[in-house]
């Protein structure tokens, strides 16, 4: 049975890819400090034989026993709000948590997998954003410490595959959405749905008319899947290449939940990028990926989640 280490593996997308692999018969050590992470994203799988959870903050030493075939470094707070109020955390866990799970990588002899983002691309002035481009990010902004530090596990992967030989796969990651999004971190589609179902103002930042492009979580776990299985170690975007403004998504969530909620506007945060859709030639070319779920399906069934917790249920 081949052994893989998911850190961050109770939050939303380090979840998802505990079902997969789980799923698809590997051990699963699942590692997280639950800052941002929740048990309950993780419930489901504890009674499995094959599956485990280590309460740990990968900034520390990172022990394993036993052999391990793959590491997939998903553990960092993610959202804008989560990085403003853990912003030290957040570039720990970039940097040193990094280096910890490439030195665990090295010693193993495992094929290591981080989890970079489109915000290297930062404000970006290439649309839409290929591998190739450097991005446009301010270093000393409220995003810096996130940004940053996703840049700098980019560097110290490119370091360890190159000076110490270590397999490594750098994904890019644009906005995904789906089932186990936190409610409360202040990410568009949660904070969205749940104003329009509580009937409150629908609250868009700026204008609306900057855009993003989302990608539903299973499409998303796939091409993770197809980049670790390659033999391909530099960065490669996953996303879904269909762009749409702040506003249009606001207004779609609007009518998808029958809500009477009205659009109100508040000011644009500091470095919040204009644009973003990915360039997705790479990881159809190499990998043969592309998404796959349609918005409104996958809408349809974020929402229907979102109404089964607690706080919505009648
Ligand atoms: N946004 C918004 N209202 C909210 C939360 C977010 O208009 O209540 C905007 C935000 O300013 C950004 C876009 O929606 O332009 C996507 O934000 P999110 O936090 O989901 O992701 P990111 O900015 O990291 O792409």
């Amino acid at each position: 049975m081949k052994r893989v280490l998911i850190t961050g593996g109770s939050g939303f997308l380090g979840s998802h890819l505990c079902d997969y692999f789980v799923k698809r018969d590997y051990h699963v050590i699942c590692m997280d400090n639950l800052s941002t992470g929740d048990i309950r994203n993780i419930e489901h799988l504890l009674p499995m034989r094959n599956f485990e959870f280590h309460h740990h903050d990968v900034t520390k030493f990172v022990h394993v026993p036993g052999k391990l075939d793959y590491i997939l470094h998903f553990a960092s707070p993610a959202s804008p709000i989560d990085y403003l109020k853990m912003p030290i955390q957040t570039m720990k866990v970039g940097s040193l948590g990094t280096h910890n799970l490439l030195g665990l990588a090295l010693a193993k002899g495992a094929r290591i997998l981080v989890a970079s983002t489109s915000e290297v691309y930062g404000d970006p002035l290439v649309h839409p954003q290929n591998e190739e481009y450097w991005g446009n990010v301010n270093p000393v902004g409220p995003r810096g410490v996130y940004d940053e530090a996703k840049r700098f596990m980019e560097a110290i992967t490119m370091a360890y595959h190159t000076f110490h030989k270590v397999e490594t796969r750098i994904v890019r990651i644009f906005n995904t959405y789906g089932p186990r999004m936190r409610l409360n971190d202040g990410r568009a589609l949660p904070a969205f749905m749940s104003q329009a179902l509580k009937g409150k103002d629908i609250t868009v930042f700026g204008d609306g008319s900057q855009t993003r492009s989302f990608c539903y979580v299973s499409d998303l776990v796939e091409g993770i899947y197809r980049l670790l299985m390659s033999d391909y170690p530099m960065p490669v975007n996953v996303g879904n290449p269909i762009e749409i403004t702040i506003k249009e998504f606001a207004e779609e969530i609007v009518q998808l939940t029958n809500s009477r909620s009205k659009i109100t506007y508040l000011d644009l945060p500091a470095d919040d990028p204009k644009v973003r859709q990915p360039d997705i030639s790479k990881a159809n070319d190499i990998l043969g990926w592309q998404p796959l779920v349609n918005r409104s399906e996958g809408l349809k069934i974020t929402l229907d989640y979102f109404k089964s917790l607690p706080e919505f249920k009648s």
